[in-house]
Formats: structure tokens, sequence, C-alpha cells
């Protein structure tokens, strides 16, 4: 059976303990809406207040520490996310690869370090527009892509979305094509057949992200393959996170 839309806010660095009525608005708007699971990735500070008020979204992180314990000073382990009510954690961000350099071999070792606690991961990529404009983008994406996945999950259904984010689309107001899209899903869904096997391949939702507004969601998810959204900027409002879910 297949999956509902899986529509999943990333608030990035924004959000005091005064976000927390958004959150509740989603929360409340989420109750009305169960054909779609709608989660909310806030700042690390926010995951324990939202869960604890949360009666139908879930809650999660923008990443987690590889390890888990011991002298990182600053960081976050995965069993620390769970500890505080977090159900996934979104992994290789572009942001993550850019301003903390993460390759795909510490972003496989997070993956597996929050699959081991029960957490489901959410793993980002994407290409730059000079991979784009060379015409390299789908082999540079499958290739970060199965170089960042864990090649054995337990349930990859349950417990992996892929998040196709082209770079030069996220917080440009720029997105990508739908032929473009379905195009780059449609790679994606190839390479998790192959790692996963039929059954689990064909069921992981793969959502689209960059620049994902009220106004071009429907668009984006008619598109074949698009199983949701990873959504920056238009998150941080119930109204238009919530008209996105919508056209779902
Ligand atoms: P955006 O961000 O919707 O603001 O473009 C998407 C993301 O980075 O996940």
């Amino acid at each position: 059976m297949p999956q509902r839309p899986y529509i999943v806010g990333n608030w990035k660095m924004h959000g005091t303990r005064a976000m927390l009525s958004e959150a509740r608005a989603i929360d409340r708007a989420a109750q009305r809406l169960m054909k779609v699971e709608v989660a909310i990735a806030p700042p690390y500070t926010l995951i324990h207040p939202i869960h604890r008020e949360a009666e139908q979204i879930a809650v999660g992180a923008q990443d987690c520490h590889e390890k888990e314990g011991g002298a990182h000073t600053g960081d976050i382990s995965a069993s620390m996310v769970a500890d505080a009510g977090g159900k996934f954690v979104i992994l290789g961000h572009s942001e993550r690869r850019q301003d903390h350099r993460e390759g795909n071999p510490l972003i496989r070792a997070k993956a597996e370090s929050a699959l081991a606690v029960g957490l489901r991961v959410i793993m980002c990529c994407g290409e730059s527009e000079e991979t784009r404009d060379a015409g390299d983008a789908v082999a540079f994406v499958t290739k970060q892509l199965k170089a960042s996945l864990p090649p054995e999950i337990e349930n990859p259904t349950e417990l992996l979305a892929v998040a196709y984010e082209p770079v030069w689309a996220i917080g440009t107001g720029k997105t990508a094509q739908p032929s473009d899209i379905e195009e780059m899903h449609a790679a994606i869904r190839a390479l998790l057949i192959k790692l996963y096997g039929e059954e689990h391949g064909e069921e992981v939702r793969i959502l689209y992200g960059g620049s994902v507004k009220p106004e071009n969601a429907a668009e984006i998810f008619a598109a074949s393959n698009v199983g949701g959204a990873l959504v920056g900027g238009a998150s941080l409002t119930a109204d238009s996170f919530m008209g996105i879910a919508l056209a779902a």
C-alpha cells in the first residue's frame, strides 16, 4: 500500500520558544489532515517542548553526531535526539555538507548511528548549479546518495526517506522543472530498488525540496515519484506550511 505523503518542515536555525505557538497551529491543522504525514525538524532546543505538546505531528532533528557519546563538545547524539522525543533526523543537507564540510562517509556513519537507535533518516542529496549546467546532475546525485546511504537497513520503507534538493533551488525561489524532478526521482527510485530490493525500494518516499511553497506545491506533487516535500522557509508559518500539506 502506498505510504501517505510526507511533508517535513526544516526550520534550520530559526525558532525560539515564541515559535511554539506556530508548532501548535501546525499540529492542530495536521489533526484535520490525516491523509498526510506532517513533521517538523526545529532546532535541537525545541525538540522536547514540541514533542511534549504535539498530538499528531512528529518532531525530529536536523543533524546528529555519528558517535553515541564521548568528548565531542557541542554535539548531540542520535540517542539524545530520541530521548528528547525526536522520531527522525535529517542528514546530509547541503548546508551541512557546505558549512561543516560533511562528506558522504561521515553522513553514512551518522545514518547508521541514527538507525541504530530507531530514528527514521531523511537522507538529502542534490547537485549544484554548475553540475546541472554541465549535464551531470543525475550521475552526481545517484553517486552521492549511494555513498551516503547505509547499504543495509532493516526496514527501509519505514525508516528511510530520501529528499532530493537541488542546491541551487534551496532558499532561492527557484524550483526545478517537474520534468527534471521526475527524471531525478526515477533515477533515485532505481537506486533504492537496487540497494534495498523491489519491495522496499518501491515504497521508500522520495521528497522534493527547494523553494516549495503553497503556490507551486500542487505542480510538484503531481510529478511521478514525488512522495512529499522537505520545506524550509515556507514551513515557518502554519498557514504556508499547511497550505503545502493540503496540496499533497
Ligand atoms: P527552502 O529550503 O524551502 O527554504 O528552499 C529547503 C531545505 O533546505 O530543506
